[in-house]
This record gives C-alpha cells, sequence and structure tokens, in this order.
C-alpha cells in the first residue's frame, strides 16, 4: 500500500508549517526514528534566497528538524552538493545553515571521500555517493514542489541525485542524454539509497521554466510518504500532467521503485489538480525510446535524436552577468566567452540544460514550451 499524506499549509510561519509537517508526517506513516541517525536531504539545488522558491523552504527542514528531535532521533545531520559547489560550501542564502546552527544538527559536506558505487539499471555505470550514506540508519528526502525542464517535474527520487557530489552530476548527462536514460539513473540512485521517507514542500511551489528559473506559484501543500515514488505521482497529478508520461514515474514503476498512490488519507491528489499550472510540454515518446536496451547500444543515435528533437539553450546578453558558471558546468565544453558575450556551439550542445539551472541571472531561455 502507498499511503499520500497531502495536508494544507498556507503560509510559512513557523508554527503553521510545525503543525502541518507533524500532520503530514503523521498521517503519511513516517517511520520510528527513536535513536536513528539520520540524513535530511533537501533541494538546495543552487542555494539562492527562499523568495525564489527554488530551495526546500528553511522553515520546512526546521520543522522536520524539530519533529525528529521530539521524537527521539540519536542524530540529524543535513546535507546537499549543489553542481558547482565548493569544498567550503555551505547554504547560506537558503537559510538551511542557520537552521543547522540554531537546532544544533549537522551539516554534511557530500563531498569527502564519496564511495564509489555501481548504479542499477544503467549497465554497471559507477559513481561516487556521499559516504554518509554508510553511516546512517535513515535517510529522508526533503524535494520542492517544482518543474523540471529536463524531467518535467522534480520531486523525491530526482532530489536524491545530489548525493552525487557537485561536478561529478553533470557528465551523466551526457552518458544518459535521454529522459529515459536520465530516469534509468534517477531511479537507480534512489534503489541504492533506499530513502526511508519523503515531505514535499508545496507550500510556494515552482512553475513554468523549472527547476531554478520558473517563477513561484502557491500551492498550500505539503506532501508525504514513505513512498518516494507515490509521492512523486501525487506531485505530478496535481500538477496535471498524466503521472505515467513521466519518464523517472513511468521507470520507477518498472523497475517496483514504489507504485501509484493506494490511499490519500486526508487530501486526494485527484481533487487537487492545478488546470492552469505552466508545465514543460511533454515531447511525445516514441516506440524506439520505450526499449530500454536499444538505447544503451545504440548511443550515438540517441544523441542524435535529442539534439534533433530538443532546442539548444539561448544565451541573453543582457541579464548575463558574465559569471561563467554556465561555462562551468557544461558537461559537453559547448560555451566560451567572447567579448563579454557567452557563445554556444549547437553542435557540440548535448541538450541536458545544466547550465540554464545554475544561472543566477535568468539569462538562459531554453525554448521548449509551456502548456498551461
Ligand atoms: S550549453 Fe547548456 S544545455 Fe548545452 S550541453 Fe552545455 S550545459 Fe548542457
Ligand atoms: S550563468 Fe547566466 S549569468 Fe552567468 S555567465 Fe552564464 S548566462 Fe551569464
Amino acid at each position: 500500500m502507498s499511503c499520500v499524506a497531502i495536508v494544507h499549509c498556507e503560509s510559512y510561519d513557523q508554527a503553521l508549517v510545525d503543525a502541518a509537517v507533524e500532520e503530514a508526517c503523521l498521517l503519511g506513516g513516517m517511520p520510528e526514528v527513536t535513536g536513528k541517525s539520520i540524513l535530511l536531504k533537501p533541494n538546495i539545488l543552487s542555494d539562492a534566497k527562499e523568495d525564489r522558491c527554488i530551495t526546500t523552504h528553511s522553515q520546512v527542514v526546521r520543522s522536520v528538524v524539530r519533529l525528529l528531535k521530539g521524537k527521539g532521533a540519536k542524530r540529524i545531520l543535513i546535507g546537499d552538493s549543489p553542481g558547482l559547489q565548493k569544498p567550503s560550501f555551505l547554504p547560506k542564502a537558503s537559510g538551511i545553515h542557520r537552521v543547522c546552527l540554531e537546532e544544533g544538527v549537522d551539516w554534511v559536506d557530500f563531498t569527502k571521500q564519496p564511495t564509489l558505487t555501481t548504479i542499477p539499471y544503467t549497465r554497471g555505470k559507477k559513481l561516487p555517493l556521499a559516504s554518509i550514506l554508510g553511516e546512517v540508519d535513515m535517510v529522508f528526502s526533503l524535494p520542492k514542489f517544482k518543474t523540471h525542464q529536463l524531467m518535467y517535474t522534480t520531486g523525491a527520487v530526482k532530489n536524491l541525485f545530489g548525493l552525487v557530489p557537485n561536478l561529478y552530476k553533470s557528465p551523466c548527462h551526457v552518458q544518459f542524454p535521454s529522459r529515459e536514460q536520465f530516469a534509468s539513473l534517477m531511479v537507480g540512485i534512489a534503489a541504492v539509497v533506499k530513502p526511508s521517507f519523503s515531505l514535499m514542500d508545496g507550500i510556494i511551489g515552482m512553475e513554468g521554466p523549472g527547476p531554478a528559473n520558473g517563477r513561484p506559484r502557491h500551492m498550500g501543500l505539503l506532501l508525504a510518504s514513505c513512498d518516494a515514488l507515490a509521492l512523486d505521482y501525487a506531485q505530478a497529478q496535481i500538477m496535471g500532467y498524466e503521472p505515467k508520461s513521466i519518464p523517472i514515474i513511468a521507470e520507477g514503476l518498472r523497475r517496483s521503485l514504489g507504485s501509484a498512490p493506494t490511499l490519500y488519507p486526508k487530501l486526494n491528489a485527484g481533487d487537487l489538480v492545478q488546470h492552469d499550472f505552466l508545465r514543460i510540454e511533454m515531447q511525445k515518446q516514441t516506440r524506439f525510446f520505450h526499449s530500454l536496451i536499444i538505447p544503451f547500444v545504440l548511443s550515438r543515435y540517441i544523441r542524435w535524436k535529442v539534439k534533433r528533437e530538443r532546442k539548444a539553450p539561448v544565451f541573453l546578453s543582457d541579464p548575463c552577468i558574465l559569471c561563467r558558471k554556465c561555462i562551468d558546468i557544461c558537461p559537453a565544453n559547448a560555451l566560451t566567452m567572447q567579448h563579454k558575450r557567452i557563445i554556444i556551439d549547437p553542435s557540440v550542445c548535448i541538450r541536458c540544460y545544466c547550465c540554464h539551472e545554475v544561472c543566477p541571472a535568468s539569462a538562459i531561455a531554453v525554448d521548449e514550451e509551456i502548456n498551461s
């Protein structure tokens, strides 16, 4: 049975969030945590200020910490690893570092001696994962309710990609260029991590060109479940997607990572569908892409097909602040700076949109249409 608790929470007022988090966790079947060490994995992405709605809100993280302390957790740690993380990174802008200090919990640096791990469903791909996974009893995924330009939605399963330290992430797009291949990688990582519980901050989510450049949308919701995939299924439904058309959900169902929700103890996702939500337009899947063996064999064909079907990002010179973050993260070396402008080589670009995710100035447009 996959129970997803969806509860109302209208604002980030701490008392409201505390009460809603407790209700969601109780109804969502949060496991016994007494005496356990628990890693909390919020979505920090690029550690932006909370009003941009890119990161899991610090008040939500704080409420989870307080709840776990009250339930007798032995040790609580918080960590994430944004793509351009420096060794000394602390999530100060998002307020999550302040939560660590004020609540007396440890911030974990995922870049320290990560453990090379074979990821299932990827034909033997090995990736470094945060070594803290071997030291804690439980992982809680704390995603943000957001769209995602590449994967349509980002949720409890995709959030676990942050356990791959910083710049090890973006090169994965070279090896897993199609959405379906990338979904296999995300599901494989989740199968290794086995999150014990997930709680999604959907109080103010993001619509449009997420996960970093969309626009905030008040949803007034928290979602919680022991089944990360079921939680993502409910999120996709609320956004107005057919959940099984989301590659990570389709692949997760196929691999029995989780299931569609079978029980909504409070609010039902079907009653919360936002028909005017700004979604990323779904690209047609072909029968070719439904075969998950052939794509790995015909990788050159896949790359050609991805380039043909997805548009390369467009760089806008006016808002650009020349920070070079896009150049630093681009796994294909498709970008250069010339005469104070970012220049893209579309023949080299693999359409992963990592540049779009890290741009702090909304200076990169991805011209895949948005549905409303
Ligand atoms: S230019 Fe952007 S979309 Fe193209 S490969 Fe580089 S990071 Fe990916
Ligand atoms: S990340 Fe954005 S602001 Fe920074 S150089 Fe690239 S386009 Fe310009």
